[in-house]
């Protein structure tokens, strides 16, 4: 497993270095290193809790005031609140830091994830599309604009006590940024995760199985246009058949072991 997995690195690694615009699709796997549990996996908030219904963004916008004093005033279930807790406490892991790096020497162009817990700012990533949103922040329905929570609280004072909160552009509703079920994802981000596609040659599949559209797409898209795909996942998923190279392994050890033969390669490692 380990000789063929350092086959698979140095074969991935010279793959990237002779693509012309590498990005990468990242699921919930990446953050597993920061302790925070996949939905579904084992010990998933969703495994315990079963799967959410299908029709939150429709009830947030049938009575947003009252699914925000629900938000705001009710207890949560204990699992919820564990589960909150858990990415409230996670601090980026080698897997985020490498993908930094990956960009600050600019072999990685764009990264589309589905993470919604900031840990790639944190880290340090700039070039990024949240395409399920960013539980940090807000957004308005009406024109996509997105705030900080606590830029939010500071430009609109006593937005609690007037629910729903109001953009103060547009006047559209204010939700939390992350997408809910049903929600369509906003139309400015899929635009870029389309437009970022279209130029990729290479795409790293990391910690996602990519099985849910659209998402599940981008790959695709790249494949079908004659690029790579490189996957980097402990286990074996669907893309695993169409990925040139599949890298095995918890993403926290596989991307900075990736990174340490992309700077080899390319002679920018300080240690050589
Ligand atoms: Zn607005």
């Amino acid at each position: 497993m380990e000789i063929q997995n350092q086959e698979s690195i140095s074969a991935a690694a010279k793959i990237i270095v002779q693509s012309r615009y590498t990005i990468a699709l990242v699921g919930a796997g990446l953050s597993v290193g920061s302790g925070i549990p996949t939905f579904r996996g084992a010990g998933g908030l969703w495994t315990k809790l079963g799967e959410p219904s299908n029709n939150g963004y429709e009830n947030f916008l049938a009575d947003p005031k009252a699914w925000w004093d629900q938000n705001l005033n009710a207890k949560i279930d204990p699992e919820r609140t564990k589960f909150r807790e858990a990415i409230e406490k996670a601090k980026p892991n080698p897997g985020h830091l490498a993908l930094v790096d990956l960009e600050k020497i600019c072999v990685l162009k764009h990264q589309i994830t589905q993470n919604i817990d900031n840990l790639h700012y944190v880290a340090g990533s700039k070039k990024i599309t949240e395409i399920h949103g960013n539980r940090t922040k807000l957004r308005c329905v009406g024109c996509d604009m997105r705030w900080h929570r606590d830029e939010f609280d500071r430009i609109t004072l006593d937005w609690k006590q007037t629910l729903p909160p109001k953009c103060n552009t547009c006047f559209g509703i204010v939700k939390p940024d992350t997408v809910m079920f049903g929600e369509p994802i906003p139309l400015s981000t899929l635009n870029t995760c389309v437009d970022e596609t279209r130029l990729s040659d290479c795409i790293l599949v990391i910690g996602t199985s990519a099985t849910v559209y659209p998402a599940a797409g981008f790959p695709r898209e790249v494949l079908s246009s004659g690029g790579k795909i490189i996957e980097i996942n402990p286990e074996e998923t669907p893309i695993s058949q169409t990925a040139t190279e599949s890298i095995k392994g918890p993403t926290e050890d596989s991307l900075p072991k990736l990174v340490t033969e992309i700077k080899r390669i390319i002679g920018d490692d300080p240690t050589t």
